[in-house]
């Protein structure tokens, strides 16, 4: 029930995206997006450290990638779940759910500015082929941000509870989700108000970063240059002008001109060319549809509508791909980009049980088969038992029996792993645990029981016969993580200076500015040396109506020359 006096909380959904990440709000039976500082959707999930040492999150930062590549990192969700540090600046150096946690908290104070209240909780989303470590950890991320996770939902899921709500049909449907850093594919049924989805399947590896990535190889090949052997901002400002290339593709054939290493450079790209390098990437989209299509146990033609989600699906090559393999259009009349986070917000409206979308019923599955570690007799690697399937219907609970092998045993090891292999060596080792045997002189049978929530998080249950039970929620705090380790992000992040949010909009201009400089030449540098010398005079005036007047024009100058 609605309290009269205290408003209620605001239902937010977050899309914490490789690239690009957003916050949208359940308002008036619809999801709305919030705009940032800047009035911009989109925050790039970009973070750097400023020459007074104050963090900058987003389009500032972005644009830092290209100046200051040794104080800005990008695309740190990759590494999500590893125990990858970044290094920023000369003594800094993060993890990924830190860096995740200062993007949380911007897109927190964006909405708290906007909606005027403060903000506790959201509903947070994740590729579908996340692990359960990378699960904890964007919990963690949130938590660090001060932030309560009320839900995890998978990306190709959200964006399917947003479309949900366009669509009045009843049909099975594909989503195609490629991001910056992750590929999603999610199989599902609407029976409105029923979305169930059938088979979710995907590559953790795999996005549009690694299409830029190639276009550098190609280009550092042909030019015979050896990365390592160039300066990192030179590095930078080539890849920048690549993924700038590879975005304009769509367009028609794109030449560069890049300076760097001594001399001016041409390479020049068409979309013959570009698909001849991305065979290799373009294959590997090929896998996780086939696979999704076979679990849900549908051929392409029983498919009604094909949907794309995501950044990378505005290539060309993706898209042809895509109606090569289906024979059949795409549909795209939702903005890739963000639908996954206006879902999102659906979601939380769903929690809290919203009239417009009170009746929705959504059942989503456990992409990866999750099992335990058996011996096999003499083999050299242990066998994988499979405990929960693929595409379980989740929240769901399994158990099965298994036997001690000698009846002198003391102990037994519980090695949990997932992954759609037959030996463990090859899956992914999710942890392990003991359990101790009591001396009876006779083999023991232990019932192992796997229950995985809604959110994708992992409890396993062991019972001896005796009916002792060990329950072991693979992590005891709530992120799995030592609790020391904890203790020092939360301190580490309470000791940041954050740019200030009001300050963000003229500094961003700097630092885009400083980018433009960089990357032009001749006239043009001299025209944005001007506007730089220009901008920090009006600055110095400190007259806000004039600062934000030349703030505005200078902006439009600059995406006009699309820097
Ligand atoms: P994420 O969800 O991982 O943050 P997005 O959905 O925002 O990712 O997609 C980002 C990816 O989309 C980037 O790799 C970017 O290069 C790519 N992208 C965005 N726009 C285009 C475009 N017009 N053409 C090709 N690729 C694009
Ligand atoms: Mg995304």
């Amino acid at each position: 029930m609605q309290d009269a006096v205290t408003p209620r909380a605001p239902l937010l959904g977050i899309d914490l995206g490789t690239t690009n990440s957003l916050i949208a709000v359940w308002q008036e039976g619809r999801a709305l997006l919030i705009p940032n500082a800047l009035g911009d959707m989109l925050t790039p999930s970009v973070v750097s450290v400023d020459e007074d040492g104050s963090m900058l999150i987003g389009k500032a930062a972005r644009a830092r990638l290209t100046t200051h590549p040794e104080r800005t990192v990008a695309a740190f969700k990759r590494y999500m779940g590893s125990d990858k540090r970044f290094d920023l600046g000369s003594h800094q150096s993060f993890s990924p759910e830190e860096l995740s946690a200062l993007v949380l908290g911007s897109l927190k104070q964006d909405a708290e500015a906007w909606l005027g209240c403060e903000v506790r909780e959201a509903v947070i989303s994740v590729p579908a082929y996340f692990s359960d470590e990378q699960r904890k950890r964007t919990c963690f991320a949130a938590e660090l941000a001060g932030l309560k996770v009320q839900r995890l939902i998978n990306e190709p899921t959200a964006a399917a509870m947003a479309y949900g709500l366009h669509e009045q049909k009843f049909e099975r449907t594909l989503i195609f989700d490629l991001g910056g850093g992750t590929f999603d594919v999610t199989v599902l049924e609407y029976a409105l108000p029923l979305i169930e989805v059938h088979a979710s399947t995907g590559d953790n590896f795999l996005g549009g970063e690694d299409f830029t990535a190639a276009l550098l190889q190609a280009c550092l090949k042909e030019w015979q240059l050896n990365p390592a052997a160039l300066e990192p901002q030179a590095l930078a400002s080539l890849g920048d002008a690549l993924e700038q290339l590879k975005c304009k593709l769509g367009e028609g054939p794109q030449q560069l001109s890049w300076n760097g290493a001594g001399e001016t450079r041409e390479w020049a790209l068409d979309e013959t060319r570009a698909q001849k390098i991305w065979e290799p990437l373009l294959a590997r989209l090929r896998a996780p549809i086939e696979q999704a299509l076979r679990d849900a146990r549908l051929r392409p033609r029983d498919l009604d509508s094909l949907v794309l989600v995501g950044g990378a699906t505005r290539m060309p090559a993706v898209q042809q791909m895509v109606a090569t393999l289906f024979g059949r259009l795409p549909y795209r009349h939702l903005d890739p980009d963000t639908i996954v986070a206006l879902g999102a917000a659906t979601q939380a409206a769903c929690k809290a049980r919203e009239q417009a979308v009170e009746e929705l019923i959504l059942t989503d599955v456990c992409p990866y088969t999750l099992g335990i570690a058996t011996t096999r007799g003499e083999e050299i690697s242990d066998a994988f038992s499979p405990i929960i399937e693929r595409n379980t219907i989740i929240p769901t609970s399994r158990e099965q029996r298994f036997y001690s092998t000698h009846p002198d045993q003391k102990a037994i090891r519980i090695a949990v792993y997932q992954g759609e292999r037959p030996w463990v060596r090859d899956n992914i080792f999710i942890e392990e645990f003991r359990v101790p045997l009591p001396h009876t002189g006779a083999l023991h049978a232990l019932d192992v029981r796997f229950s995985y929530d809604i959110n994708g998080l992992l409890e396993v249950d062991v019972t001896l016969a005796s009916g002792e039970r060990h329950s072991h929620s693979i992590d005891r705090s709530p992120t799995g993580l030592d609790p020391q380790a904890c203790a020092a992000s939360h301190e580490r992040l309470a000791a940041l200076k954050i740019h200030p949010r009001d300050a963000l909009p003229n500094r961003t201009l700097l630092a885009r500015l400083e980018r433009a400089w960089m990357q032009s030449l001749g006239e043009e540098r001299e025209q944005i040396r001007y506007w730089l010398d220009e901008f920090n005079n009006v600055l110095g005036g400190q007259h806000p109506s004039t600062i934000a007047s030349h703030r505005k024009q200078l902006n439009e100058a600059l995406d006009e020359l699309r820097f």
